[in-house]
């Protein structure tokens, strides 16, 4: 059998995707991804050029692709590493803060690094054990301490947008859990862009359309180093479950992923959501009186109930 060959000029594919009925080579498909992802940006609205942008780093290979795409694009683009004190074999923490640091620093880029034991005394795990919120995974924990530190860090620091660097993996399976659930508030807010409100930018996924593995041939054809372990908290979490059901599908019907997720973003925009009412991705409408940011309490916000005594 004869090579794959790219199909822009000849020489031996880097890439098939089966999705896009399209194979390249390492030259075609770099340029590739950079084009796509300004596509998106357009498409969306997600920013203008002279807006200031954040993205939150977490030394894995989807989170490095987006800064170092919008870095090639001449977009003002700064990090923001929080390390969660999560330890393991691998020093999971640590070591992703190590490959977010050498990526800026080679790029001569702006990290900011926020230690989230040195702020609250206490590291992610610490927090959840103390709380006793859900039981023995600290991830509902995490996800309130990251989205509070990054608001945060946005507001002070005067940014605009607030960029993550969820794929499409991450938003189908997302889109599925809340789809079994009908879990009608997360769904009414999941989109590319979430537009700035009280106490919060905007919030904007450039690679939401990108395939998980799309985004890490980039980051190996790039060379850019990344740390390859996932936060050992993430194993048997129902987003990899559900990530699995999907992969499943994908093999037999190439694509299932990109129509379930484009197929729902273009319902909602028919229609078949109400709007969301204002307030970021917790769906707050009240500000915290310790902290400012949006929450749907009338008291403390999560984050300053899991971080005060
Ligand atoms: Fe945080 Fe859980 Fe993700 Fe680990 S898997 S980074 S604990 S949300
Ligand atoms: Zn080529
Ligand atoms: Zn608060």
């Amino acid at each position: 059998m004869s090579a794959m060959r790219c199909q822009k000029c000849e020489q031996q594919a880097a890439i098939h995707m089966r999705q896009h009925r399209l194979h390249l080579c390492k030259e075609h498909y770099l340029a590739w991804f950079v084009e796509q992802t300004e596509r998106m940006i357009a498409k969306y609205n997600m920013f203008a050029r002279q807006e200031r942008i954040l993205v939150a780093v977490s030394g894995g290979k989807d989170s490095l692709s987006l800064w170092d795409v919008l870095w090639r694009l001449g977009y003002t683009a700064d990090g923001m590493y929080i390390n969660l004190g999560i330890t393991s074999e691998d020093d999971y923490s640590n070591a992703s803060e190590e490959y977010a640091r050498q990526f800026a620093e080679k790029r001569g880029l702006t990290l900011q690094v926020v230690n989230v034991a040195q702020n609250t005394g206490r590291t992610i795990p610490e927090l959840a054990r103390r709380t006793g919120w859900g039981k023995d995974r600290p991830c509902g924990v995490c996800g309130i301490v990251k989205r509070h530190v990054m608001n945060e860090a946005a507001l002070q620091g005067g940014y605009q947008v607030l960029a993550t660097a969820h794929n499409l993996d991450d938003e189908a399976a997302f889109l599925m859990q809340n789809t079994f659930q009908w879990n009608m508030d997360f769904l009414r807010r999941q989109a590319p862009v979430l537009e700035a409100g009280e106490g919060f930018a905007r919030k904007v996924k450039p690679f939401c359309r990108f395939y998980e593995r799309e985004t890490a041939a980039y980051a190996i054809l790039r060379d850019i180093p990344y740390i390859e372990e996932e936060c050992p908290h993430s194993v048997g979490s129902k987003q990899l479950f559900y990530k699995e059901i999907l992969n499943k599908l994908e093999v037999d019907h190439p694509g299932t992923k990109l129509q379930f997720y484009v197929g729902f973003l273009n319902a909602r925009q028919g229609g078949l959501f109400t709007p969301a009412e204002s307030g970021d991705e917790e769906g707050g409408r009240n500000l915290c009186p310790g902290c400012g940011q949006p929450t749907t309490s009338s008291g403390l916000c999560s984050y300053c109930k899991v971080t005060r005594e």
